[in-house]
């Protein structure tokens, strides 16, 4: 089933990402995560894509196997940075044999990031851009295809006016629907709807939802995605260092506002960021629905 016709008939519910677990010992407990998670019916999983296609086997494995737990509606990820155009083609019909109708399409970064861009000739390669491998997608094979969308902007660009300008591009190659980088104050989210909205942007966008667990990690990774975290979040999380137990109460309890807010502002579908575990996610979402 494509997920922009569930969206269209659901205004309500949950998605799970994971990550393709590099050892046999990750998969079992992927497999105990994802079978933990099958209570709260997922209006689809989505599994991640390495950098530069470094984890292509192990998305198609961990892909399989969601398929295999049958009750869910599945999307690989897809990036076409260091990709050529004949393994993404033999890609997508393996997936079509194997009955997946959904690409959750990305441009990916090049290996130097987290360090930066500098340097690195995006127009050297095949598909320089994910609204490329949107229209590569579009033309090989009836697939739904999503995008990621930014609601701080994406790193790369100067203003939110390129980035919506870049974002339109995207869509208007072909992405159905659209799932945000994560964020933290909800403003950034509605602010970008608003700018979407403005330029034509239609399609459904799914807020991504990062539960918080650990304040200095959140920090770095934040630098690297242009994510910002405010400063009452900070505060309260660092009162707890050296208790990660209570970091990640005080944390969760941060998500489940978060998420409490979306929902009364009319966002009742939620995407999220899951990192295979299954506890975190629970106690998010036996808060708030
Ligand atoms: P693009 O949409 O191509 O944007 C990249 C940059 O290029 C932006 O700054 C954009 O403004 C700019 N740009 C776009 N078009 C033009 C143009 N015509 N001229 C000049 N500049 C332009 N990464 C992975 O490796 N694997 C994953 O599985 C993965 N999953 C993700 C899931 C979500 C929900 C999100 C939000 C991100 C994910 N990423 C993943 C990270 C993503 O690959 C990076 O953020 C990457 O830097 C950008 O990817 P994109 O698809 O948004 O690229």
């Amino acid at each position: 089933m494509k997920i922009i016709d569930i969206l269209k008939t659901h205004d309500k519910g949950v998605s799970f990402e994971f990550y393709p677990p590099k050892t046999e010992n990750g998969m079992n407990s992927l497999i105990a995560t994802v079978r933990e998670l099958k209570a709260y019916k997922p209006l689809y999983v989505s599994m991640t894509y390495g950098a530069a296609g470094s984890t292509q086997e192990k998305t198609k494995e961990a892909t399989y196997m969601l398929i295999r737990e049958k009750e869910f509606v599945v999307m690989p990820h897809l990036t076409c940075i260091g990709a050529n155009v004949d393994s993404i083609k033999k890609l997508l019909n393996e997936y079509k044999q194997n009955n997946i109708e959904n690409i959750m399409a990305l441009r990916g970064d090049p290996p130097q990031v987290p360090s930066g861009t500098a340097g690195f000739d995006f127009k050297s390669q095949a598909l320089c851009y994910a609204k490329d491998l949107v229209s590569f997608i579009k033309e090989n094979g009836g697939f739904c295809i999503g995008a990621a969308v930014y609601p701080e902007g994406h790193i790369e660009t100067k203003t939110l006016d390129e980035d919506i300008e870049y974002t339109k591009q995207k869509i208007d190659s072909g992405a159905n629907f659209a799932v945000t980088q994560m964020f933290f104050d909800n403003s950034h989210f509605y602010n970008f709807l608003e700018r979407a909205g403005k330029k034509g942007i239609n399609i459904p966008v799914l807020p991504g939802i990062f539960p918080l667990t650990d304040i200095d990690k959140l920090k770095k990774f934040c630098t690297v995605a242009r994510t910002t975290v405010p400063k009452k979040i900070e505060e309260e999380m660092s009162r707890f260092r050296g208790k990660p137990q209570d970091m990640e109460k005080c944390g969760i309890d941060f998500t489940i506002k978060q998420c409490r807010d979306l929902i009364s502002h009319g966002y009742r579908r939620l995407h999220f960021f899951t990192f295979n575990k299954s506890e975190m996610i629970k106690a998010i979402l036996n808060a708030i629905f």
